[in-house]
C-alpha cells in the first residue's frame, strides 16, 4: 500500500523516487520492507530508500544526502564503506563467501570478543542477535533444566517466540502473547516484569522457586528509547540469580562493543553468566554470538546435549568486517564516538530547551535519545507517557533538513567516529527549525 500523504500532512512530500520503489516493494514484500520500523509508520511519510552510504552520510534514491544518526541501528560504527572494513570484506570474498566447514576467521573474532570481554570464556557464533538470545534461552534452561524466563517490559530481544510477549496486569502475572503468531504454551513460561524494578523480581523468585531458568535484560535498554539501568539494578539481578540457581543473561546485541571496547560490562562490570552480541560485532554483515562461562557454554552440541547450528554460523565474509571492524575500535575510537554524542545531545537540548519544549535527553555511555516530557524516564510505562506527535514534527524538519534520524521515539540515536565537524554542523544547522516545530506541534 503506498502512503502518499494528503495535503496538509506536516511533512513534505519530495522524495518520488523512495515512493516508486516503496510502491515496487509493497507488491512483493508485506507493508513494502523487510522489517517493520523501516516503514515509517510510526512518523508517516515515504520510508527513504537509501542506495549509498559514506562515512556519516546516506545518499537515498533520490539523490539526497543525510547525515545518519541511525547508523544501521547500530554496526556502522566506524560510519558507512570504513575503508579498512571493505578491503578485508573484498579480500575475503575473493577466497570464497561461504565453506560450510571451520574457518580461521571466525577463531580469530572469537578470540578478539574473548579478549575484550572477561566473562566471555567462550563464543558461539550465529548470524542474528535473535538467533543469539533464543539460543542462549535455551542453553539456559539446557543447562538448570528449569523452564521459566524472567524478561523487562520495554526490553527487546530479537523476535524470539517467548520473548514476544507483554506483561499481564500486576506483578509476576505469566505473559500473554503479544502477536498473533505466538502461542499461549510458547510465552506462558516467560514472566514479564517492570524495568528497573528489582522487589518485583524478588517476588519472582519467591513465588517461583526452583523453576526460574534465568533472567534475561538488556545490559542497558535502548529499545524503549535509552533508558539506562538505575545504580545496583544489574547487579541486583545478578545477586537474585546467584542466590536462586539461575543465570543471569545480559543481551549486549545493541549495547556490544558500542557503549565501550567492552560494551556495557566494560561500564558497569556486572559479570553475566551469559551474554549475547550482534550489530556492532558484525560490522554490516550478519553476524552475532552468544557466550559466557564454559562450564555453561560446554553444555552446547557437539560438547554438550543442548542442540544449537548454522549454516552459515562463522560466515568467512562477516566474520572478516566483524574482525576488521573490532580491531579498529581501540580506546581512541570510543573517545570519539563519546565525544560526538555528547556535543550531539547537548545541541540537541540547548535547541529544545530555547524554544521551551519539555523533554529528556537520556544517555547510556554514547547510545542517547530524547523523550518528549519533563520526567525521568524508568520503565517502559514513563517512556510510553511522552507526547510522540513532538517527536513527528521534529523527525521530518530533520529529515527535511538532510538529517536521517530513528523514524520512532522509542529508538537509540547512533553516531560513529566518521560524525566529524561538517556533520554535527549540519545537525546544528537544523535543530532550531526541528526544535519549533516540535514546539508548534499539537496532538491529533
Ligand atoms: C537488535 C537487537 C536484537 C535482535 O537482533 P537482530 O539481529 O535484529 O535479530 C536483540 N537484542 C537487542 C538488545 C537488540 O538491540
Amino acid at each position: 500500500m503506498s502512503e502518499a500523504p494528503s495535503a496538509g500532512t506536516p511533512y513534505p512530500y519530495d522524495a518520488p523516487a523512495s515512493q516508486a520503489l516503496f510502491d515496487r516493494a509493497a507488491a512483493v514484500t508485506p507493508g513494502g520492507v523487510n522489517s517493520p520500523v523501516r516503514a515509517f509508520r510510526a512518523v508517516g511519510g515515504t520510508p527513504r530508500f537509501m542506495v549509498s552510504g559514506s562515512g556519516p552520510y546516506l545518499t537515498d534514491a533520490d539523490g539526497r544526502e543525510y547525515v545518519d544518526l541511525v547508523c544501521s541501528w547500530g554496526p556502522m560504527i566506524l560510519g558507512h564503506s570504513h575503508p579498512e572494513v571493505i578491503a578485508a570484506v573484498q579480500e575475503a570474498v575473493a577466497r570464497g563467501t561461504s565453506f560450510g566447514t571451520p574457518g580461521e576467521g571466525e577463531v580469530a573474532l572469537a578470540e578478539e570478543m574473548v579478549a575484550r570481554i572477561e566473562p566471555l570464556e567462550q563464543v558461539r557464533l550465529v548470524s542474528s542477535g535473535t538467533e543469539a538470545t533464543m539460543s542462549a534461552i535455551r542453553l539456559a534452561r539446557g543447562f538448570t533444566r528449569r523452564t521459566k524466563v524472567i524478561k523487562f517490559a520495554g526490553c527487546y530481544h530479537g523476535h524470539v517466540d517467548s520473548l514476544l510477549a507483554a506483561a499481564g496486569s500486576g506483578v509476576a502475572t505469566f505473559a500473554l502473547p503479544d502477536t498473533p503468531g505466538v502461542t499461549g504454551a510458547q510465552a506462558g513460561d516467560t514472566i514479564v516484569l517492570p524495568y528497573n524494578d528489582l522487589e518485583s523480581v524478588h517476588e519472582a523468585f519467591h513465588r517461583y522457586p526452583g523453576e526460574i531458568a534465568c533472567v534475561i535484560t538488556e545490559a542497558s535498554p535502548g529499545n524503549m528509547g535509552v533508558v539506562p539501568p538505575q545504580p545496583g539494578f544489574n547487579q541486583g539481578l545478578k545477586d537474585a540469580c546467584g542466590k536462586n540457581g539461575a543465570l543471569y543473561i545480559s543481551d549486549e546485541v545493541m549495547t556490544g562493543f558500542r557503549t565501550s571496547r567492552a560494551g556495557w560490562y566494560g561500564v558497569d562490570g556486572v559479570k553475566p553468566d551469559l551474554m549475547t552480541f550482534g550489530k556492532v560485532m558484525g560490522g554490516g554483515f550478519p553476524a552475532a554470538a552468544f557466550g559466557g562461562r564454559a562450564d555453561v557454554m560446554e553444555h552446547l552440541a557437539p560438547a554438550g546435549p543442548v542442540y544449537q547450528a548454522g549454516t552459515l554460523s562463522g560466515n568467512p565474509v562477516a566474520t572478516a568486517a566483524g574482525l576488521a571492524q573490532l580491531r579498529l575500535l581501540d580506546e581512541a575510537a570510543y573517545d570519539t564516538i563519546d565525544e560526538v554524542s555528547r556535543t550531539i545531545q547537548g545541541l540537541v537540548t540547548e535547541a529544545l530547551t530555547k524554544e521551551g519544549v519539555a523533554h529528556r535527553l537520556q544517555n547510556a555511555s554514547n547510545m542517547f535519545s530524547v523523550f518528549f516530557t519533563d520526567r525521568e524516564v524508568r520503565t517502559y510505562e514513563d517512556a510510553k507517557r511522552q507526547e510522540s506527535f513532538r517527536f513527528t514534527a521534529f523527525f521530518h524538519s530533520m529529515l527535511a533538513q538532510g538529517v536521517y534520524l530513528p523514524p520512532s521515539s522509542f529508538e537509540s540515536w547512533f553516531v560513529s567516529t566518521a560524525h566529524d565537524e561538517r556533520a554535527v554542523q549540519r545537525i546544528a544547522d537544523a535543530l532550531p527549525a526541528a526544535a519549533r516545530a516540535a514546539a508548534e506541534a499539537t496532538a491529533e
